[in-house]
């Protein structure tokens, strides 16, 4: 197996520096490590040898001198993310720094055999490939978002509900088997959401928040100390089976009243459905009238926007079930933002209040004064931007702590 380029303990201070400031100088490291201008040449000369970075002139000139910076080495090779949704699969080649470069979206059923999902990665790998004019030995790294509980340390999903055939399967090899030079990484798909909001989005610099994932289920991303909190297992912030109603439906976890089950898209439609059949609705029923007796999430959504009642009713009320859950996670955890994403986040401002008002409602003052909860901006990108910047995360470890990213 690939495994990540390792890294002397002064060489990784350097790429932490870089990557926490772009367009860092040499004075810059010396500045913000603290170290002398000798030992400051030295692991960035060592850095520029390997062709990991290369320092280059750029900017405006100052009194006929141009400053020289420092930036990742284009030429190293390139970076691949795939984002398994549990209806579609979003695929990007990026260069060194991030940018995505080309990207390929399809809808695809991750219910489906691991061997034929991944398979068809592959096939969009190759094409991404060919479209760049590029050769698959230069991917250095691949980063794989996936919906259910992942084992971090193995890649492996572990009693995924959604997707039952994936069951310890082995992704990590099933991918280096089209990428030879490239290290695969597999995380939980809300980590990952997490981590592009973070590199790309609304919470750069932000080092305590959390991404929650509202769509056919319901799932959170832990930023701690600028870093995903995984837990033990890998499996933290999976809060859609916290027990809301103990006489509640059953969960498909087997558990009877969980958030998801109570709160998500498809308990939304449910008790859409419920309100339609008491004649709650004639703005819904018509709805399932012109549209073969269907009625689907994004439905439910324009009825609220037209101001029906029952619609209204039922989207407060998911709001405020998960706003409660997220009260005790407000005070057990203390983050400074909640970000919110996912399909059913397109439900506009009536979730968001609901869910706002709950919190208020029943966190501590303390932990409420400044948190601040909205809708993600990164959006539909915060996936794909998150497993980029997950196998940039892991291309170089610090060979004195492999299991720590730089
Ligand atoms: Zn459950």
């Amino acid at each position: 197996m690939k495994t990540p380029i390792l890294l002397n303990a002064s060489e990784a201070e350097v790429i932490r520096a870089l990557r926490k400031t772009r367009n860092v100088s040499r004075t810059d490291i010396a500045e913000i490590t603290g170290w002398s201008k000798a030992k400051t040449s030295q692991a960035v000369n060592s850095l520029v040898e390997k062709g990991y970075l290369v320092d280059v002139e750029e900017g405006a000139s100052q009194g006929g001198r141009k400053p020289r910076i420092l930036r990742f080495n284009r030429d190293m090779g390139y970076i691949m993310g795939v984002d398994l949704g549990a209806t579609s699969i979003d695929i990007a080649l990026a260069d060194i720094d991030g940018n995505v470069l080309q990207r390929i979206c399809e809808p695809a059923d991750v219910r489906n055999k691991p061997e034929d999902v991944l398979g068809r990665c592959c096939t969009l790998i190759n094409e991404l490939v060919q479209l760049q004019g590029c050769q698959v030995a230069e991917v250095l790294g691949i980063g794989v978002g996936v919906s259910g509980p992942v084992d971090f340390h193995r890649g492996v999903l572990v009693a995924p509900p959604l997707m039952p055939h994936w069951e310890n399967f082995d992704i990590r090899s099933f991918f280096q088997q089209t990428l030879p030079n490239a290290y695969v990484i597999v995380d939980n798909d809300v980590n990952v959401m997490a981590l592009g909001e973070q590199r790309y989005g609304d919470a750069i610099g932000l080092d305590h928040f959390l991404f929650v994932k509202i769509g056919t289920g319901i799932g959170s991303g832990i930023i701690s100390n600028g870093k995903i909190h995984r837990g033990a297992n890998g499996c933290a912030g999976d809060i859609g089976h916290i027990c809301v109603d103990k006489q509640g439906p059953i969960c498909h976890c087997g558990n009877r009243g969980c958030l998801e089950a109570m709160a998500a898209g498809p308990a939304i439609v449910q008790n859409a459905l419920e309100a339609v059949k008491h004649g709650e609705s004639p703005f819904m029923r018509h709805i399932m009238e012109i549209n073969d007796d269907i009625l689907t999430p994004e439905q439910v959504s324009a009825a609220c926007r037209e101001g029906d009642e029952a619609a209204l009713r039922i989207i407060r009320n998911s709001g405020q079930m998960i706003g409660d859950v997220l009260a005790g996670l407000v005070n057990f955890f203390n983050p400074s933002q909640i970000f919110i994403g996912g399909g059913i986040s397109n439900f506009g401002n009536h979730l968001l209040v609901s869910i706002r008002r709950a919190v208020l409602h029943r966190s501590l003052p303390l932990a409420t004064t400044h948190l601040q909860i909205n809708f993600s901006k990164t959006g539909s990108d915060a996936g794909i931007r998150g497993v980029i910047a997950l196998a940039l995360e892991y291309l170089f470890v610090d060979e004195d702590k492999p299991y720590l990213t730089v």
